[in-house]
């Protein structure tokens, strides 16, 4: 079936998610919270669209909406640029140390709100990402708490989480970069815990936090990794050459 997006033909799957068929097309949509490993979050809102069918016209997330035959889409409508300038301003107001926002606010033409006198500060948007990333994990160290303007992403009574294996998962799926980590050679820290590295037994490259590698192998009822990808794959090859003589 066809869709049309800023008057381009896009030929898409009944069901197929907005965003994805836009992407496919070189057509951009901004995002913030959207990540492909956890998709269908629609909590920042920065992807609306406005979707016209049959003479009716809506405005959507992208990320989640299922395309259907033959809906008109615009990607930057004058109504979605100032819905969407309006979004990322209050989105600065929750995050204002957020130079990623900042940016977009510039490119989007948002507002000034200077009436909107909450202002916290920090880089949260409190999209969630991070929360679903560790519970992906069957780990479940962090949640959203408290409400309203006080509402953040934390551990269990902001205390060093007992279950955190300091993968860092958080960290690489947040959009802002708002989850602080620091490395030195031979620690991580996150969430206030600090976390011993493993170095890989061959080339001594860092491979993760102990924690991080008894977790995975608990899950995969394996032994605890020893080897970086880079010598895990050469191990492989020396075996495979060992095995048929090359
Ligand atoms: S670093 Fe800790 S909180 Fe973050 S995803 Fe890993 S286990 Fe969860």
């Amino acid at each position: 079936m066809t869709i049309t997006i800023d008057g381009k033909i896009c030929s898409c799957e009944k069901g197929e998610k907005l965003l994805a068929v836009a992407r496919r097309n070189r057509i951009p949509i901004p995002t913030l919270c959207h990540h492909e490993s956890l998709p269908g979050q629609a909590s920042c809102r920065v992807c609306i669209v406005e979707v016209v069918q049959q003479g009716r016209s809506t405005v959507t997330s992208a990320c989640v909406y299922p395309v259907e035959e033959g809906i008109q889409v615009y990607t930057n409508s004058d109504r979605i640029r100032r819905e969407r300038g309006m979004i990322l301003a209050l989105l600065h107001k929750r995050a204002p140390d957020s130079r990623l926002i900042a940016d977009m606010c510039r490119i989007y033409g948002a507002p000034e709100l200077n009436r909107v006198s909450v202002s916290l500060p920090g880089k949260c948007i409190l999209c969630g990402l991070c929360v679903r990333a560790c519970a992906e994990l069957s780990v479940g160290a962090i949640s959203t708490v408290n409400r309203g303007v006080t509402k953040e992403i934390a551990t269990p009574y902001h205390e060093p989480s007992a279950v955190c294996v300091g993968c860092g998962s958080c960290a690489s799926v947040c959009p802002t970069g708002a989850i602080e980590v620091t490395e030195t050679a031979d620690t991580r820290t996150i969430w206030d815990k600090t976390f011993p590295l493993v170095r890989c037994a061959r080339c001594g490259a860092p491979i993760g936090t102990r924690e991080e590698l008894d977790h995975a192998a608990r899950k995969a009822g394996v032994e605890r990794e020893t080897l970086c990808e880079h010598c895990r794959r050469r191990s492989m090859t020396d075996v495979l050459a060992a095995a048929y003589g090359d």
